[in-house]
């Protein structure tokens, strides 16, 4: 049997960009990676998505004509179907012809996805979903992404826009969320969340090492900050962040109710940093929202690959698109 061609799978964020080079067995064979410079725009960010994906290349040891197509994992609302980024405030781009652009540069198929479902998928090839076929993925961060696998495929929707958990209303009349409507997931779950919530501790002096770290910006209170202030015994802060994650676990009961998962995934910073007693609240509070007969047969797990999962799962993606293709 031949060997199964390299791909090259891409990490589009707003403060950096990723790119590996993949094998047939998901292993990165090479990467690099670049700090999405203060130069914004489509232009500007064309460029370093070449030059960042030359690295990874010559970084693998290997050539442009060993790579059968990249897989791109982009922020904000596409067109999958022009291959078209609509939209993405941080980076400035706007309408953003990146399929075709790239496709013309490098002379090789290219596939571009919502980043969030990439990185479910990637968790799903080769990380905490591998042997799983319906899974919900949570991705608490500044906002809260979600992603689907229902039978052993990523569902996007009508219209690609499927998996939006983070916008599941858990409180109604709670906070407003950044989406304008009240009491969504996000709005009380999400770190930002959390973070206007400590604001206010290390206002009244309950949060001495928030203080410190961070003053009283909510922007500038990130996940390691909050674990630094729980290790040390902040008790106010403990209680806040389990609070957030008791509305993560209803947000998660939810999912259980509509999509009966073998298995929800949580990722990214927060589930990293505050350990195993966020997850085990985050899942008795799910047992507690979800219905019996469907949520004490769910398995809760964090996610495995960190800042691969979005490479990875764009590549794997890229990879079915071929398949597709070829059976047509
Ligand atoms: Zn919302």
């Amino acid at each position: 049997m031949a060997e199964i061609p390299l791909v090259l799978g891409f990490d589009l964020g707003g403060t950096k960009m990723l790119a590996a080079v993949v094998g047939g067995d998901f292993s990165v064979r090479g990467r690099a990676k670049q700090k999405t410079g203060t130069e914004r725009g489509n232009d500007a960010v064309f460029a370093g998505i070449v030059d960042t994906i030359e690295q990874a290349i010559t970084n693998a040891g290997c050539g442009l004509s060993d790579i059968a197509g990249v897989g791109i994992a982009c922020p904000g609302p596409i067109d999958m179907r022009a291959g078209v980024v609509l939209e993405t405030p941080n980076l400035d781009l706007r309408d953003f012809a990146l399929r075709d652009r790239l496709t013309k540069k490098l002379g090789v198929p290219v596939v571009l996805e919502n980043d969030v479902n990439a990185g479910v998928y990637g968790e799903y090839v080769a990380g905490a979903g591998r042997g799983f076929r319906h899974i919900v993925g949570l991705f608490p961060g500044t906002g809260i992404g979600g992603g689907l696998i229902l039978d052993g495929k990523l569902y996007r929707g009508a219209r690609g826009g499927a998996g939006e958990i983070g916008h599941m209303v858990v409180q109604v009349d709670g906070r407003r969320c950044g989406c304008g409507r009240f009491g969504c997931l996000e709005a009380v779950a999400s770190r930002s969340a959390l973070a206007k919530d400590l604001v206010a501790l290390a206002a009244n002096g309950e949060a001495p090492i928030i203080r410190e770290k961070a003053g009283t910006d909510f922007l500038a209170i990130k996940s390691g900050t909050i674990a630094k202030a729980m290790e040390a015994g902040e008790a106010a802060v403990t209680e806040l962040v389990m609070r957030s994650a008791r509305f993560l676990g209803i947000g998660m009961g939810n999912c259980v109710n509509v999509f009966d998962p073998e298995l929800i995934i949580l990722g990214g910073g927060m589930v990293e940093r505050f350990g195993t007693q966020y997850l085990a609240v985050a899942t008795e509070s799910m047992r507690e929202t979800g219905m019996k007969r469907m949520v004490e047969h769910v398995k809760v797990k964090a996610a495995e690959l960190g800042d691969d999962a979005a490479v990875i799962g764009a590549a794997a993606l890229l990879r079915e698109s071929f398949a597709r293709e070829s059976s047509r």
